[in-house]
């Protein structure tokens, strides 16, 4: 259905079927918010790699850094030798992060950050329980796909899965047919249900939370909700952690996701992705006093903090400041969202878009289904996003139910290409539902 042929080239067929793929695309090369393929096509990203590309594909100030980084030192292992970059990007993050969340452990991936935030929150408290909210992913290690709750393929099948994990609602309005103060109402009193009925608040270590749902159907959590989850944290000693994995590093339209809820700072902050561009490279932070309770050598790691990501790290921050990328993903999130609304008004299978800047959710229902609540349709989803490829447009699909289509354009995106996107996606849906 996307029409597009790789390049026979290298052996393709030999990689895991583990691997579900999205597209049939193979990379020649990229450049800003534009993927060349082998197949001599041109697609406009709105994937970025899920999220990471956040200065666009191989930003020459990136692309400089890293390669000058090659030349001095690729892998210096930071517990045996620290290197100038790391010391440079912790200092630089320094200045984007909430004030009290001043010190800083390094990992690779979205989920060893994961697991870092609670083995500190277990370490902290001594208390055994986590308390999730539905829908969120937090990784495919064991241990974070334990906590992840959009979609069964991420856990079913390997378990006995790390226990002490108990999972919350999240306000998740449309689906329950609720305007959004009653979602906020039903999922806080669902909360504290848990600790009344199962979950004692004083066992729990922590809550984590993204911000904005992310693989699990591109929600934003509401602000009177993650003020709830903030006033019941400090009641009961459990410690806030904040997935920013997806959501953060300005993709939003502002620096971090849980900042649209004014006031509201977490303990512990988990970022990735959109940190290095492309490289990899994560962490968490919290304030030193929480840090602390991880004793020397229980954190650590081979390749964490790697020399030639912190110094793409630094370029990406420098990049983020200078071309004020973080004011264009609220004003081209602010585009898109109300470009796609125009075009959902044409579709009657599109039953809700939402987002927050660069991150935008469009669920497509049967129309034709009369229950009180919407009926997902997966199968449209899965035909839109595959017509998109035909388009020369690269979207991706989540939550739960796979019936939602998410764009995710790079930082960089411009007004030209984000009418160009927008007008790619309406050709597909027409092709398609029309
Ligand atoms: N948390 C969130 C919110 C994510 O979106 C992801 C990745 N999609 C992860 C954690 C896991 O990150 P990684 O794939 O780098 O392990």
């Amino acid at each position: 259905t996307g029409g597009t042929t790789p390049a026979p080239t290298g052996n393709r067929a030999t990689l895991s079927p583990g691997l579900k793929q999205a597209t049939p695309v193979v990379v020649d090369h990229a450049t800003g918010s534009w993927i060349h393929g082998t197949d001599g096509k041109s697609y406009l990203d709105f994937t970025t790699g899920i999220g990471v590309t956040s200065t666009g594909h191989c930003h020459p100030r990136v692309v400089a850094a890293a390669q000058e980084q090659c030349g001095k030192i690729i892998h210096a292992q930071y517990t045996t030798v620290m290197h100038q970059p790391l010391l440079e990007l912790t200092e630089k993050l320094g200045e984007v992060l909430p004030t009290g969340l001043d010190s800083i452990f390094y990992a690779n991936s979205g989920s060893e950050a994961v697991e870092a935030s609670i083995r500190l929150a277990r370490m902290a408290t001594g208390r055994p329980n986590i308390v999730v909210f539905q829908g969120g992913f937090h990784g495919r290690t064991v241990a974070a796909a334990s906590l992840t709750t959009a979609g069964t393929r991420f856990s079913a099948g390997f378990s006995p899965l790390m226990s002490g994990v108990h999972m919350a609602p999240f306000p998740y309005a449309y689906r329950y047919g609720f305007d959004e103060d009653t979602a906020v109402e039903f999922a806080l009193r669902e909360l504290d249900y848990l600790f009344a009925s199962r979950v004692a608040p004083n066992d729990t270590a922590a809550m984590l939370i993204e911000p904005v749902l992310g693989d699990g159907g591109y929600l934003p959590a509401p602000p009177a909700f993650l003020a709830g989850l903030r006033e019941r944290a400090d009641r009961h000693g459990i410690i806030l952690i904040a997935d920013e994995v997806q959501a953060g590093f300005g993709r939003t339209g502002k620096f971090w996701s849980h900042q649209h809820t004014v006031g509201l700072v977490p303990d512990i902050i988990i970022t990735a992705k959109g940190l290095a561009s492309g490289f990899p490279i994560s962490a968490i932070a919290a304030p030193t006093e929480l840090m602390a309770k991880a004793w020397p050598g229980s954190q650590g790691g081979t390749y964490g903090g790697n020399a030639v990501a912190a110094a793409a790290g630094v370029a990406t921050l420098a990049v983020i400041h200078e071309e004020n990328l973080v004011e264009n993903a609220r004003v081209r999130g602010e585009q898109m969202l109300a470009g796609l609304r125009k075009i959902a008004a044409k579709f009657p299978q599109i039953g809700d878009v939402r987002g927050l800047g660069l991150m935008a959710g469009i669920e497509f229902i049967d129309p034709t289904a009369t229950s009180s609540s919407p009926v997902a349709d997966a199968a449209s989803a899965a035909k839109v996003q595959q017509a998109c490829i035909g388009e020369g447009l690269l979207t991706l699909t989540c939550g739960p139910l796979g019936n939602v289509i998410r764009l995710i354009p790079a930082l960089v995106v411009t007004e030209d290409e984000m009418t160009t996107g927008l007008a790619r996606f309406d050709a597909a849906l027409s092709s398609v539902l029309g």
